[in-house]
């Protein structure tokens, strides 16, 4: 069988690497990546010795043990890793508040405190009164779950920048397991000053000692690099009686992880409902800026959040100079910035350092002589948007590729909010899906 996989980011690599490693003829693989080098968002970038990951701070966590493992002996083993303590904050003026925001409400001002506190204890309380069911959109659901205060305060302002539209708009169906549940009880505690922890989920983590992130998928890469066409566009997908064929060359099956929401414009028969349905999926792009710094860090942050206007267009930094001690030369430090853009906007004007820099020196992070220079880096897809007719949308598009046999793979390949451990799950379950599938003929 003569597989097509069309990207070569953390998804198709783990792919060819576990069909090879499982018996697939590794000469019936191709993979067709655009890019020059393999890895998509996981892909990191040095600039006079210091090392960022393109798509925003990634770190290797996961609650599947084998998977971590998988990913870390690709890379090397254990011995190729830092293993990190998870120290994440919130800027919040001119003061560093413990994050979760609603473990850390004793470490505000005091009205603010008491803002985000009294909403907290009222949202709880009318919640319990009245047994309401979760609001479907999530800034209702901000509210309802957080009370006025801490909507206000943190919540509201800090996914405004990251979402870009407003929050209505956006669906809660995302939050469960990903947005943090603090009892009652411990909020109330830190609000007088008591530490509660709240978050413990990748309370360690671990990232590669060199290259960044990237690390982990130039070992897959290195492993299946003769299947592998860099520079490579896809254009156009045909299918054909008995298969498909991939920028004119034909092949049995292919499996897609390039962003769904453009998949309809390399093919020409794709039904106009699943047109329209893949073009309304939404999605957020990211700038981001390293900006590399002329001291040694003295926190052990590993990322902060700015809500404020005031911070600048930012919404996270990433200490990447914690990482790992080869993130940047001795004696320097880095810090990686975040912004996100609406999915195809244009991409943000070379004026967003200026404006990125003043927020972090007014966020009290920097002092803008120390900076030695901004590296910028662009993600066209970095979020997908869970809006109101995303799952219909989805389902829709899956229903039909699953005629046509067309099959879906990856963070923007199906859709899905997965970090790169859970893309190597998947591509690992369906790799052993097509290993009995080629086994049947
Ligand atoms: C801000 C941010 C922070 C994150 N943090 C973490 C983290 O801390 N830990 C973690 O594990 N994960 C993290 N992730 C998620 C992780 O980056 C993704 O889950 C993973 O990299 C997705 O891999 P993929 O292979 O599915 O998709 P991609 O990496 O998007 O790969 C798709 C590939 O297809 C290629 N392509 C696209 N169009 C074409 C075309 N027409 N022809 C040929 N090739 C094409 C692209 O160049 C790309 O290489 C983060 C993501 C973001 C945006």
């Amino acid at each position: 069988m003569k597989l097509a996989i069309l990207g070569a980011g953390v998804s198709g690599l783990t792919l060819a690497r576990t069909l090879a490693e499982g018996g697939f003829d590794p000469d019936d693989l191709t993979l067709f990546e655009a890019a020059p080098v393999p890895g998509g968002l996981c892909r990191s970038r040095t600039v006079e010795g210091f090392t960022y990951d393109v798509a925003g701070g990634h770190i290797l966590y996961s609650k599947d043990a084998e998977v971590m493992d998988w990913m870390k002996a690709e890379a090397g083993g254990p011995s190729a890793f830092t293993s990190c303590e998870r120290n994440t904050k919130i800027r919040f003026e001119d003061r560093w508040v413990h994050y979760p925001f609603e473990n850390g409400l004793g470490d505000l001002p005091p009205q603010a405190n008491f803002d985000c506190l009294s909403g907290y204890v009222q949202a709880w309380h009318e919640r319990s009164v009245s047994n309401s069911t979760a609001p479907d959109d999530f800034g209702t659901w901000i509210q309802w779950r957080f009370g006025k205060g801490i909507a206000e305060h943190f919540m509201n302002p800090y996914n405004e920048k990251i979402w870009k539209r407003p929050l209505t708009e956006v669906s809660s169906d995302w939050v469960a397991g990903r947005v943090p549940d603090a009892p009652v009880e411990d909020v109330i505690r830190s609000a007088v000053g008591i530490r509660t922890e709240g978050y413990t989920h990748q309370s360690s983590f671990f990232y590669p000692l060199n290259g960044g992130f990237q690390a982990i998928t130039d070992g897959m890469a290195g492993r299946v690099a003769d299947r592998i066409r860099l520079n490579t566009l896809v254009e156009s997908l045909q299918r054909t009686p008995s298969g498909w064929n991939v920028n004119g060359e034909s092949f049995d099956l292919v499996v897609s992880t390039l962003p769904l929401d453009g998949l309809h414009s390399l093919m020409a028969e794709v039904p106009a409902d699943i047109t329209e349905a893949m073009q309304t999926l939404e999605f957020n792009g990211l700038v981001t800026y390293l900006v590399a710094l002329d001291r040694p860090e003295q926190s052990d942050l590993s990322w902060i959040y700015l809500p404020h206007e005031s911070q600048g267009p930012a919404n996270r930094v990433t200490y990447m100079s914690n990482y790992s001690p080869n993130n940047a030369p001795e004696g320097k430090s880095s810090l990686l910035v975040e912004i996100t853009y609406r999915g195809g906007a244009p991409v943000p004007a070379q004026s967003l350092e200026g404006e990125t820099l003043k927020g972090l020196e007014s966020a009290g992070l920097i002092s803008r002589s120390e900076v030695l220079f901004a590296d910028r880096a662009e993600v066209s897809h970095a979020y997908v948007v869970f809006d109101h007719g995303y799952n219909a949308r989805r389902e829709a598009i899956f229903r039909w590729m699953d005629e046509v046999d067309l099959i879906p793979l990856g963070r923007f390949g199906r859709y899905e909010y997965d970090n790169s451990d859970l893309c190597v799950s998947k591509a690992r379950a369906l790799a052993a899906g097509l290993l009995a599938r080629a086994a049947r003929g």
